[in-house]
């Protein structure tokens, strides 16, 4: 179905990554570490393994078009479209939620908003208009066919993280230099190599660890009594300071229009460490004066904030602390310029406060310094 391309082919496709090279230099590492393949078919795709599969007609089309074509497939893989999109139901309307974040098919022509991630596209697509065939399961689509003969020689996983990562720091030192890579792919590429500077795994572990232990010592906690009612008699066994099971964090993120790029970029980098920690489930409240509804983010890809208006974090936290299933521990990311819920709120609260502002927080809840740089 697929095969290698005969040498006047190969100097086809080298001649396009070529020209695809001198488009998007920060893909570089991606582009030269794939793999080509050529079918006598119609078939376009990427696979997991970083195969590229494009049709032999195609080869004699314009270069530019060409190169266009394989940038494509190429940035379905470096941003993660597969793994991002794997709890998807509809693979085939996965696919082309994908294809729209690249912007190809325009989302205009879907009668949706452009510079959305794929997440939101596959949210917004009737199903019914999910017709394309998709570019294989590396798009994070429906797997094709030649997918099998095509990883054969693919590449490792770990090999792919580090080129990832590679890219996303190409990506964020062009822009820097040149400054005209897209806005969306930048604001990828921080999330991708942002450091957390909250040690996390240690902090929850800490939080929930504690709320455990003092349970069983017999003191009302009042998140441990909600949990227990939902999970009827409990059996666990505790070890003090290991978790009985991966905490559900819920992180409520300062929109207002004081929190300025530096600081949602450090907000972004703690989402990121928090959804590499132990925490089992993340789920996230964009919050101004108002709190958005909150949304389950596995990757911080996926994270899109919204807001820009006033700032009453008291609206956030609410809004994490009634959420069903319960939260375990709130995280509220914020410069500090909001009210406080007047009470404690009954669970667990960790306040990272960005920049270096010198103000309050209240006494019921943990407060973490986060300074920023940029
Ligand atoms: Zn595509």
């Amino acid at each position: 179905m697929i095969r290698q391309p005969h040498a006047d082919e190969s100097d086809r496709v080298a001649a396009a990554r070529v020209v695809a090279v001198r488009t998007y230099p920060y893909f570089a590492r991606a582009m030269f570490a794939t793999t080509t393949m050529v079918s006598d078919a119609p078939i376009v795709g990427i696979s997991p393994g970083l195969t590229a599969v494009l049709p032999a007609a195609s080869l004699w089309d314009d270069l530019d078009d060409l190169a266009d074509t394989f940038a494509h497939l190429v940035q379905h893989w470096v941003r993660r479209h597969a793994s991002r999109l794997a709890g998807c139901a509809d693979a085939t309307r996965a696919g082309l939620a994908a294809c729209l974040e690249l912007g190809d098919p325009d989302p205009v022509s879907y009668a949706l908003p452009a510079g959305e991630p794929a997440e939101v596209y596959y949210q917004l697509l009737e199903s019914a208009s999910a017709d394309a065939e998709g570019h294989g399961s590396g798009s994070g689509g429906d797997p094709q066919g030649w997918e099998d003969d095509a990883d054969g020689d693919g590449i490792g996983e770990a090999t792919g993280e580090l080129i990832r990562r590679q890219v996303a720091r190409d990506i964020v030192d062009y822009q820097r230099s040149a400054g005209d890579v897209p806005g969306d792919l930048v604001r990828w590429a921080e999330g991708e190599i942002a450091d957390p500077v909250v040690p996390w795994s240690a902090l929850l572990r800490q939080l929930v660890g504690s709320a455990v232990d003092g349970a069983l010592a017999g003191s009302a906690d009042y998140t441990w009594r909600r949990r227990s009612r939902r999970g009827g008699p409990d059996t666990r066994v505790i070890t003090p300071g290991v978790m009985s099971r991966p905490p559900h964090v819920g992180v409520v993120i300062d929109t207002s229009g004081s929190m300025n790029d530096a600081d949602l970029s450090a907000a972004v980098g703690e989402v990121h460490g928090i959804c590499r920690s132990a925490a089992q489930r993340v789920t996230v409240w964009s919050c101004d004066a108002d709190a958005a509804t909150g949304v389950e983010v596995r990757q911080v890809q996926a994270l899109t904030l919204t807001g820009g208006g006033g700032t009453d974090m008291t609206a956030g936290i609410a809004a994490a602390a009634s959420h069903q299933p319960p939260v375990d521990a709130v995280v509220v990311i914020t410069d500090g310029w909001t009210p406080w819920p007047a009470v404690d709120p009954g669970v667990s609260v960790i306040v990272v406060l960005v920049g270096d502002a010198d103000v309050e927080t209240p006494p019921w809840a943990q407060t973490v310094r986060r300074p920023t740089w940029r």
